[in-house]
């Protein structure tokens, strides 16, 4: 289901920890409308203004699934109302099939269909980026959350989305080398416009938001 020009449903029900656990991350409808609140006032507009991919690392989790990845009780993912957000970078490799988690080097978290959002393309010369494709033999999109590139972006998006969209939370998160934004938005009610910057050793410390 299309929820905005970029965002789809499926891409906040997908995630490697489910599918490994065989839980079953479907959104209940009466949460939809939450999620493409935020599409519509947050992510849509942040990817319209950069024009460039905003991939969701995170998106709605059930009660079990926010178990899982150790999210904390009151989670704002478990009501659809937030997603966690990285860049995509360009991953060259000989290999076109999916990347595994954990594997390659590329990404910890990529079951994906990765050129999803891509275009335009940030590898103009290359081709073959976001005409629908998922891979090509030479290059594959894949989510970067640890490279000094990536944090810069993040940052940026961080600024724009403080100066330019409601929101209740906006966490700059860091578990490891990994970095992501985590952006909450209450569909009705007080939104807090809360900004905090968390970081956490590997496998350390809090649960995540
Ligand atoms: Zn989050």
């Amino acid at each position: 289901m299309k929820l905005t020009e970029h965002f789809t449903l499926a891409e906040f029900e997908r995630s490697a920890t489910a599918a490994r656990l065989h839980i079953d991350n479907r959104v209940p409808a009466e949460l939809v409308p939450n999620i493409r609140n935020l599409c519509e006032q947050v992510l849509e507009p942040l990817r319209e203004h950069f024009q460039e991919a905003v991939y969701v690392t995170s998106g709605y989790r059930c009660p079990q699934l926010n178990s899982a990845v150790g999210g904390v009780a009151n989670s704002q993912h478990m009501r659809g109302e937030a997603a966690d957000i990285c860049p995509l970078r360009a991953c060259p490799s000989p290999d076109p099939s999916p990347v595994r988690e954990g594997r390659g080097g590329c990404s910890t978290e990529a079951d994906i269909c990765p050129l999803r959002a891509a275009s335009p393309s940030p590898l103009p010369n290359r081709g073959g980026v976001g005409g629908g494709a998922c891979s090509t033999a030479a290059v594959r999109m894949v989510p970067d959350s640890t490279s000094p590139e990536a944090r810069k972006k993040m940052r940026e998006w961080a600024e724009w989305i403080m100066d330019n969209c409601p929101f209740d939370q906006l966490l700059r998160e860091r578990r490891g080398q990994s970095c992501w934004l985590h952006v909450s938005l209450r569909p009705s009610g007080e939104n807090r416009q809360m900004v905090r910057k968390i970081e956490r050793k590997e496998n350390k410390g809090k649960e995540k938001n």
